[in-house]
C-alpha cells in the first residue's frame, strides 16, 4: 500500500493539487473538483449547457467562393 505519510515541508499535498475554481477563482476543494463548491460547479454546468448546445442558425454560413 502507498502509505506516504512524510511531512514534507509545509506543503501539505491533497489528492489533488488544488485549483482557482472557474468560476470565481477560490481555491477547489475535494469534493468539487475543480470547483470551490457545488454551487459554482453548478454554474459552470449551466454555462456549458446553454453555450454548448447553442446552435446558431443565423451569421452568414461559409459562403463556397470559388465554385
Ligand atoms: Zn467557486
Amino acid at each position: 500500500m502507498t502509505d506516504s505519510k512524510k511531512a514534507t515541508a509545509a506543503t501539505v499535498t491533497p489528492l489533488r493539487k488544488a485549483v482557482p475554481c472557474p468560476q470565481c477563482e477560490r481555491p477547489s476543494q475535494r469534493g468539487t473538483y475543480p470547483f470551490c463548491s457545488k454551487r459554482c460547479a453548478d454554474l459552470d454546468l449551466g454555462e456549458w449547457l446553454s453555450g454548448g448546445y447553442t446552435i446558431s442558425g443565423s451569421g452568414d454560413e461559409q459562403s463556397s467562393d470559388g465554385e
